[in-house]
């Protein structure tokens, strides 16, 4: 069998728990399977290399801060490879130039494009552990690239894509993924299996378990991923196609999001074209939008308000100042104090009450709902951000998705 375990920066912080992963990877080698690691770097390297970065120069270029950025995982993975060799096994350490691990040329976002698997391959033919590298890639330039922060996940499911694995397991600092956030559902409840469609929610939703587009990729290549804690034996969650579940919850987690804020444009013209020119205008600047709203028009004007990351709300707002006459609104308005609180189900899509009991929980608790947006499988709330944990436990009790 061919296994593929990543490992993220808290599970290699420190001495010890490099030898406890190389503990971990042993065993595998040991029952005779291929065995390929996928590391972050140490604890909060990155963060550091960063702020080392910004002292020097705030402004530094993406390529400078991508070639920063990877030392992070070089130490690990050799640092990892030398605690496998003291431990009495061959093993080697090989960054993203080494295994030709193509990206295109966005420095600090790269985007996967091809493996070449050969190294990787001829490595394990001759017996040993190989020890990659996460998160970074090589450009056309022959420049090193990074995938953006929390990448190692996605550069562990390409592996494993590239490879044709057997196993994907993503080791990190919990146990797997939970009905909700245990540390504000008490009752939350570890879910054994989720589908990749889920799982994506839940990672957009700001559930920080697994990297978005690691799962993006998963599902794309059918690479079954298993999350599990580096710190136990425990058994994980499954992330794999909807139609393989075993166990069909009509809800399987509530999710909370508090990087939003709500902008409203009133006193539109009530025109053809004026959504397009705000949403275009937005878009041009790399500004996602999320929930939208239209009024309904009346005397021949409408308000449109939509969601975006708090993150983008400044430069949102400029461009609506600048934007004013263009978008024929009168005046314009913005909350920050605002948080989406999801419910997040494959098995909703044919079962109407969902929505009615999530609202029920939610007007039972006196929380009011500002904005409403549905997909197939998720439904999101806008609510007050003071509101947002009382929320959450409300709507799980509703759908009694706590443990006994
Ligand atoms: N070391 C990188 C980060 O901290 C990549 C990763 O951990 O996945 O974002
Ligand atoms: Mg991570």
């Amino acid at each position: 069998m061919l296994i593929v375990k990543k490992f993220g920066g808290s599970s290699v912080a420190d001495k010890e728990r490099i030898f406890n992963v190389a503990q971990r990877c042993i065993e595998d080698y040991k029952k005779g399977h291929d065995v390929v690691v996928v590391l972050s770097a140490m604890g909060k390297t990155t963060d550091h290399l960063l702020a080392q970065a910004a002292e020097i120069n705030p402004a530094a270029s993406k390529r400078e801060l991508d070639m920063l950025l990877v030392t992070g995982e070089q130490v690990s993975v050799a640092l990892m490879a030398m605690a496998m060799q003291a431990l009495g096994v061959n093993a080697i350490s090989l960054n993203a130039h080494q295994v030709m691990m193509h990206t295109n040329s966005a420095y600090g976002t790269a985007k996967l494009r091809r493996i070449d698997s050969m190294r990787i391959r001829n490595e394990l033919d001759a017996g040993k552990i190989v020890v990659i590298t996460g998160f970074q890639g090589v450009n056309r330039k022959d420049d090193m690239t990074t995938l953006g922060r929390g990448g190692s996940d996605t550069t562990a499911v390409a592996i494993a894509a590239a490879l044709h694995a057997d196993k994907c397991e993503i080791y990190t600092d919990v146990d797997g993924v939970y009905t909700a956030d245990p540390r504000i559902v008490p009752n939350a409840r570890k879910l054994p299996e989720v589908s990749y469609s889920e799982m994506l929610e839940f990672a957009t939703l700001g559930a920080k378990v697994l990297h978005n587009r690691s799962v993006e990729l998963a599902k794309k290549y059918g690479v079954e991923l298993i999350v599990r804690s580096s710190m136990n034996h425990e058994e994980g969650t499954i992330v794999k196609e909807d139609v393989k579940l075993m166990e069909r919850m009509l809800v399987s987690g509530v999710a909370a999001d508090e990087n939003t804020a709500r902008i409203s444009v009133i006193g539109l013209k009530d025109t053809p074209g004026i959504a397009f020119r705000i949403f275009n205008t937005l878009a041009k600047h790399n500004i996602n939008i999320d929930i939208i709203l239209q009024s309904v028009g009346r005397d021949g004007t409408k308000d449109i308000s939509f969601t975006v990351a708090k993150t983008d709300l400044q430069d949102a707002l400029e461009l609506i100042r600048e934007n004013l006459t263009s978008f024929t609104a009168e005046r314009y308005e913005y909350e920050e104090d605002v948080a989406k609180v999801s419910i997040i189900g494959a098995g909703m899509t044919s079962n109407p009450g969902v929505a009615a009991r999530m609202f029920e929980a939610l007007s039972n608790s006196n929380i009011n709902i500002k904005m409403i947006s549905t997909s197939e499988i998720r439904i999101t709330v806008l609510i007050d951000q003071a509101d947002v944990k009382r929320a959450m436990r409300a709507v799980h009790d509703a759908f009694d998705l706590g443990a006994e």
